[in-house]
């Protein structure tokens, strides 16, 4: 059996980042930059006004107090959006301004509407402000030229703000990898469709596509056939030109009727190998048709699927984003013990939850159904437990590494 840091070495050998695409920032989030991107302008652009008020000289407020205020002519008013080009303020005067509007030539500070009887010809002031004050100098944040985006950076929206701020429309970036997701098997029957004798849901298809895009990926194809041949090969052959990545479920373990074996076990790119995990232990990986796309063959018990896209499909999705494939663990204590074969890495399906009574650790409760058919146990999970190969029980108390499969809202990852 071939343990599953070598068959996920494997895998990564033969994947690599897409080739970067240009996005409008609204189709960008998520991405991952792929050059670095400079500001093309000063962030703040212009000395403007932080606050509602006036725009003023300090000394002409000394001694202003509630008692004996300064009052002033407003000689202009000037918005978010105006030019202040023509406009000063001269000893003894005041130019009412709004938030983010250019600071008139003669103002060295800015007093704000609160400090005064808000007056638009004449303001009656009643504090000292000091020189300065309520004034965003251009450039202090960022000057043009400085760098906003570096590559390998994530889209977050806030990353994205900058890159819109910094006076760009569109970024480079690593586009989503279109996956090709396949069912197979004569049993299966699309939900909502009656069912026969002997017939089952298939459910692994819409597993499969809905992992693939809280990977990050794109489902371009999602489709059941039964386990005819000469079909999967037609299938695989279309959909070899149209996606860049190819995952099907079932037909990979050692039946009469394991199609997808049939199909490419002589193909020369695709190996069929024995896994050391459980569930998940027969798997089928290699590159196929004349780009050499990624093609997964996943055996068909849904909870195999499930964990095998984790361990295997999600790290070659997120290398194609240009992401880190490692997933990111959590160490959680065991509110149960549980048993776990020889040699075989167990993923073993649990509630991971915060130690209601500590607050700053994890606790994990296995699911009850353990075995690879169980979809209602495997719906109740929240993380999938890393039990080592050499473990075979551990008890109350134990701590054990886990993986979280839903960020805490429940959204996306
Ligand atoms: P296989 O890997 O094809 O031998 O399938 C193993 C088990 O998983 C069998 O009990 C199948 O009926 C079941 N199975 C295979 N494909 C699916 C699917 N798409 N949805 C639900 N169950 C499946
Ligand atoms: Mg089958």
């Amino acid at each position: 059996m071939r343990p599953v840091v070598e068959h996920l070495a494997a895998v990564l050998a033969r994947v690599s980042a897409l080739s970067p695409v240009s996005f409008p920032l609204g189709e960008a989030r998520g991405l991952v930059a792929a050059a670095e991107l400079r500001s093309r302008v000063d962030l703040p652009g212009f000395d403007n006004s932080a606050m509602d008020g006036y725009a003023v000289r300090a000394a002409d407020l000394v001694g202003a107090s509630e008692s004996a205020p300064r009052r002033l002519p407003v000689v202009a008013h000037v918005a978010a959006g105006d030019s202040a080009a023509g406009l000063a303020v001269g000893a003894g005067q005041a130019i009412q301004i709004m938030t983010g509007a250019p600071v008139p030539a003669g103002a060295d500070t800015i007093v704000k509407v609160e400090l005064t009887d808000g007056g638009s010809d004449v303001v009656s002031i009643h504090d000292e402000v000091a020189i300065d004050t309520s004034i965003r100098r251009q450039g202090e944040d960022l000057a043009a030229g400085d760098v906003v985006l570096q590559p390998g950076q994530i889209l977050t929206p806030r990353r994205l703000a900058l890159v819109a701020a910094a006076g760009h429309a569109s970024v480079l970036a690593r586009p989503r990898p279109r996956v090709g997701v396949l069912s197979t098997g004569a049993e299966l029957v699309a939900p909502g469709q009656p069912l026969a004798e002997g017939q089952i849901y298939d459910s692994n298809s819409t597993l499969l596509a809905a992992l693939v895009e809280a990977a990050g990926g794109r489902t371009a194809y999602q489709g059941s056939v039964g386990d005819h041949p000469e079909e999967v090969r037609a299938l695989l052959e279309r959909l070899g030109t149209g996606v860049d990545l190819i995952v099907t479920s079932g037909g990979v373990s050692m039946g009469v009727h394991d199609v997808i074996k049939d199909v490419l076990k002589d193909s020369g790119t695709v190996r069929f190998v024995q896994v050391a995990m459980q569930p998940g232990k027969p798997q089928g990986f290699g590159v196929i048709g004349e780009a050499g796309i990624p093609f997964f063959g996943l055996p068909g018990n849904p909870v195999s699927a499930a964990v095998s896209f984790e361990l295997f499909v999600r790290p070659a999705i997120r290398v194609m984003l240009g992401l880190d494939p490692r997933p990111s663990l959590v160490t959680a204590t065991l509110t149960r013990g549980l048993r776990s074969p020889a040699g075989k890495l167990q993923v073993a399906r649990a509630v991971v939850s915060v130690d209601p009574e500590r607050g700053d650790s994890y606790v994990a409760q296995p699911v009850s159904g353990q075995g690879s058919h169980f979809v209602a146990d495997l719906a109740e999970a929240n993380a999938y437990l890393l039990v080592p190969a050499e473990v075979t029980a551990l008890s109350t108390g134990d701590r054990v590494s886990a993986i979280l499969l839903d960020d805490p809202e429940g959204s996306q990852p």
